[in-house]
């Protein structure tokens, strides 16, 4: 790639109102909230706060869009793939401003904004785009003098709910595939970074998308996302974020018997033997961890390490977390920049105190740095066992926990005693091994001697109770599709 253009530190805000019909409009309420900067805690910008009166406005626009003989309805699935590719082209003509505008509102470094979110979103809307003509039914020869062929319809009106960490590549992995075949869409944002994707929605009316097509609300989750999960006109959700609020949608969504994905936490079990290659595993480990300031889903957050190198592992953790370079994230080179929020920061905090009350050894940080901003501290927590909270519950934050262990069954056993099943990893040199772990765990993605390796192809998705359905990919399009099977009787059937 080449070099990094330098980041804006003061972008131009974009409209802050809620986008439904290709327009911007005020709340039905007239409410606003804030959306505030993580590196100082100042107000960036009033949002629109969307309630259930306006979803119901915005699906109304998204029903709308989707009638039989409307101009989406009407328009070549080619076609669509071409918006979407227009849509990518806008949004690389833009990539600096928007990873300058990401940076401001969720704090996570330019350089990260720009190489890694922006790149991934670009591509999934390129691959997707890519598929809107492609992917089609079949016909099948069945019993008797009848002609059987397969369609794939879009589903309808698509709820989308998209969290914080990676506001633009979660807008892209929900839209991407929604569009590509033809489904219309509410979504709503993150309340804590509702910026760039209204970037995008203006880009989305720029690329020539009809009225209706894609809405995109700002708001609360109890509220808005509330109201989008319940709606009778809401055809399917599709939901990224904690387990406890996903189980939540599963239920709000039954009325209508709404189609459900779901992706949600994990605690994703990272497996190092002592035949691994060392100084690879150590940093790689670390990027597992801490990488977008440990808000990742899919973090290496239980981190398993053989017996044998158990003791010098930590200590090559411990000094890499020591060098990382922690402060204002539209510095180039600075490797962590601030959490979220001070609400992630004092949740770190208590996860972190319960470790050493539990007996954890604290071998690095372990609270807030600073007193401005919601930073924290690279933390290391040593000897952790099994059964204490921060081997179990999902930290979301820069804090490793390391576990030794002492065979391959042990360890694949401990992997798989949790609830959650996003992601594992294994490190070792010896093909049958890493063969073994990768079959074994219960995870939906594995990474062999890797990790946070994403691409708009591979699915992605959980196991257990992080998540149902994939996205991404493929799998990632058809929950996208209803299978609709067209039987038509014929006067004589010939082989
Ligand atoms: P969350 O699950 O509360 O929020 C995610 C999205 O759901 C947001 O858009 C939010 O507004 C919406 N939401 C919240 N309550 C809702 C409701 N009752 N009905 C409908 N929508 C609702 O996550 P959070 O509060 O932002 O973070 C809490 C924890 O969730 C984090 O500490 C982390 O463990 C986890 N998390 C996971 C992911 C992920 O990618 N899996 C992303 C963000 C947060």
């Amino acid at each position: 790639m080449s070099a990094i253009p330098p980041p804006n530190r003061k972008p131009d805000l974009p409209p802050t109102k809620l986008f439904i019909n290709n327009e911007w409009v005020n709340a039905v309420s007239g409410k606003t909230f804030e959306t505030h900067n993580p590196t100082n805690g100042e107000v960036i910008a009033h949002m629109a706060e969307a309630d259930a009166a306006d979803v119901d406005i915005a699906v109304a626009a998204a029903r709308e869009a989707f009638e039989l003989g409307s101009e989406w309805r009407t328009m070549d699935a080619s076609r669509r793939g071409l918006l979407l590719h227009r849509l990518a082209d806008l949004i690389e003509r833009d990539r600096a401003y928007l990873a300058s505008l990401e940076t401001l509102d969720n704090g996570k470094p330019y350089g990260d904004a720009y190489a890694a979110d922006l790149a991934l979103t670009i591509n999934t809307y390129r691959y997707f785009s890519g598929w809107a003509g492609k992917k089609h039914g079949q016909t099948i020869p069945i019993d008797g003098d009848h002609f059987a062929y397969t369609r794939l319809e879009p589903v309808g009106v698509c709820g989308q709910i998209i969290p914080w960490n990676f506001p633009l590549a979660m807008q892209a992995w929900k839209l991407a595939p929604a569009l590509a075949m033809g489904n219309t869409i509410v979504m709503k944002t993150a309340e804590q970074t509702p910026l760039t994707a209204n970037h995008i929605a203006a880009l989305v009316k720029e690329a020539g998308f009809p009225p209706g097509v894609v809405n995109i609300l700002s708001g609360y989750g109890p509220t808005a996302g509330g109201a989008i999960a319940t709606h009778d006109g809401v055809d399917k959700v599709a939901f990224t974020g904690s387990t406890e609020i996903g189980q939540l949608i599963h239920t709000m969504a039954t009325g209508n018997l709404k189609r459900v994905t779901l992706e949600l936490g994990g605690k994703s079990p990272n497996v190092v033997f002592g035949d691994c290659d060392f100084d690879y595993a150590v940093e790689k480990s670390h990027f597992a961890l801490f990488f977008n300031q440990g808000q990742c889903c899919c973090a290496g957050s239980r981190l398993y390490v053989e017996e044998s190198i158990y003791d010098r592992f930590v200590e090559a953790s411990v000094e890499r977390a020591k060098k990382r370079k922690v402060g204002d994230p539209f510095e180039l080179g600075v490797e962590q920049g601030p959490q979220v929020s001070q609400e992630q920061v004092d949740k770190i905090t208590e996860l972190c105190k319960s470790g050493t009350k539990e007996g954890a050894k604290l071998a690095l940080g372990g609270a807030q740095l600073g007193d401005e901003g919601y930073f924290f501290q690279p933390t290391v927590f040593a000897d952790v066992k099994d059964d204490m909270r921060i081997a179990n519950e999902e930290i979301f934050g820069p804090v490793m926990q390391i576990m030794k262990f002492k065979d391959i069954d042990e360890v694949i056993a401990r992997g798989n005693k949790n609830m959650y099943g996003l992601a594992a990893s294994v490190f070792t040199t010896n093909l049958e091994k890493a063969i073994k772990v990768a079959h074994e765990l219960r995870a939906g993605t594995v990474y062999v001697n890797a990790y946070d390796v994403f691409d708009p192809a591979a699915p992605f998705g959980g196991f257990k109770m992080s998540g149902c359905g994939r996205e991404l990919g493929e799998f990632g399009l058809e929950q996208y599709t209803e299978k609709k099977t067209v039987i038509i009787k014929t006067q004589q059937k010939n082989s």
